[in-house]
């Protein structure tokens, strides 16, 4: 879909499903905040605006979408042996959650723009196995921080005999080395007033500070540049263009054509913010929806304005109670919520005309959506005939040579599980392969083949 007809979309179905259909190279950022494995039932408190909507937080199998089972193994056989092993080091509702999670990663992994960036967020429960994950499908180098959020400021008493968790993760990957960053700030709590001890004409408080290099730190060798006829003998400590500026603000400090010293000014005191994070408080008041694992606007507001600008794509595929596309529509992105539940999409849709009013210019939708940047082939004969030179004039199934007239077109993932018409998708099998193989996965098929194989070579012993 180009851009400029983007329209904010809220999708109400298995986002695995959704992601599949979205194109390659869409979103500018994702924020995943994903149903940890703590083998809880979380439930809204009855009476609050998320009541009724419970969601499962522990793993089976019956989550792993069986039919993407094989496109991972093909795709990443080392990430599928490592999962395996985590299934035997920790669990079988691990191993199940991991897969889930990694079928749905390499989607997000695909539809980010190549200046994009995913963050997700986790506690310790399965945080060091989410990160091998992430090591994997978006590669080691493109891992750029692990930054720690502490949740709560009052002491939160507790029985065990161990100390009280009160931070979580959070994992920010960039699709490659070139991505939108922009830095952070806040107000430095640091008490600075000792230090600025000079006052200037209007009384506002001021220090100086050194502007050039000295005998023991001398400037990086860009910055041995003259200004206004002088060149400090070890450097000056910023770029021309800089320097410029501050004199313009008057800001430098000259005495007979020489330059030592600037004005620092105490309001100017913000610092960067860095990988803890301390200053957001856990979501109270008016803005709590009564999900349990609801976010702070503010922390969402935080990585919206650090990784991606105005008008761009924020997605968020477990979007619960929609925090990230409030924070997103509010700061002027577009943004794309998925979320399976049926309750959760009706708190969603209340929240986003309730908080802001504003909030209409947007589609609620359980359609799964079609890519458009792949050829979706007709059914013609063209297609059926490249398939069977591709597979040599044999069923892909049993491998038995047939006449191209007794080969039918087969999805590969079947169009039930979400699988898409192209290409990729499709093969010939014979009429006996295509019937067992139904709606099911290659690997019935295979092992169904198999089974015949060996019933069928005991059939011959016997006989003989
Ligand atoms: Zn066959």
């Amino acid at each position: 879909m180009p851009e400029e007809n983007f329209t904010n979309t809220l999708y109400t179905n298995d986002n695995l499903f959704i992601l599949n259909g979205l194109n390659t190279n869409l979103v500018d950022l994702i924020y995943l905040d994903p149903p940890f494995n703590t083998k809880r039932l979380f439930s809204a408190p009855i009476g609050s605006k998320a009541a009724g909507s419970s969601f499962k937080d522990m793993w089976s199998w019956e989550d792993v979408n069986e039919a993407y089972l094989e496109t991972l193994a093909a795709n990443y056989p080392v990430l599928t042996r490592f999962i395996a092993t985590v299934g035997r080091i920790h669990s079988n509702a691990m191993m199940a959650y991991l897969t889930y999670m990694a079928q749905r990663i390499v989607e997000m992994h695909r539809v980010l723009k190549d200046t994009g960036s995913l963050y997700l967020h986790c506690d310790p429960t399965a945080s060091h196995y989410l990160k091998v994950l992430l090591d994997e499908i978006f590669g080691k180098n493109n891992f750029r921080n692990e930054i720690t959020w502490k949740r709560n400021e009052m002491f939160v008493s507790s029985a065990s005999k161990k100390y009280d968790v009160t931070t979580d993760i959070i994992f920010f990957y960039t699709k490659t080395n070139e991505y939108t960053y922009n830095p952070q700030f806040i107000k430095s709590k640091r008490d600075p007033s000792n230090s600025y001890k000079l006052t200037d004409e209007n009384g506002k408080k001021y220090q100086t500070v050194l502007i050039t290099g000295h005998k023991t730190l001398p400037s990086s060798s860009d910055n041995f540049y003259e200004y206004n006829g002088y060149t400090p003998e070890y450097g000056w400590n910023v770029a021309r263009e800089k320097l410029i500026e501050m004199d313009k603000q008057g800001l430098l400090l000259w005495k007979n054509g020489v330059c030592k010293r600037y004005k620092k000014y105490l309001d100017a005191r913000t610092e960067k913010v860095s990988n803890l994070w301390t200053d957001i408080i856990t979501t109270r008041g008016k803005e709590r929806t009564g999900y349990p694992t609801q976010k702070p606007l503010a922390l969402l507001q935080r990585i919206i304005k650090a990784s991606s600008n105005e008008g761009g794509i924020v997605m968020d595929p477990f979007c619960g109670c929609a925090t990230a596309c409030v924070a997103a529509q509010q700061l002027g992105r577009k943004w794309i919520g998925i979320d399976v539940e049926v309750n959760a999409v009706k708190i969603l849709i209340e929240r986003l005309s309730d908080d802001a009013g504003i909030f209409n210019d947007f589609v609620a939708t359980k359609l799964v959506p079609q890519r458009t940047d792949i050829k979706i082939e007709p059914l013609v004969q063209t297609v059926k005939e490249r398939l069977y030179k591709k597979q040599n004039g044999c069923c892909n199934g049993c491998g038995v040579e047939f006449e191209i007239r007794n080969l039918e077109i087969d999805h590969i993932i079947p169009k039930a599980k979400g699988g898409g018409d192209y290409c990729e998708n499709y093969q010939l099998l014979c009429g006996s392969c295509n019937r067992i193989k139904g709606t099911r996965t290659m690997e019935y098929l295979r092992m169904k083949i198999a089974r015949i194989e060996s019933m069928a070579e005991n059939k011959v012993i016997f006989g003989e």
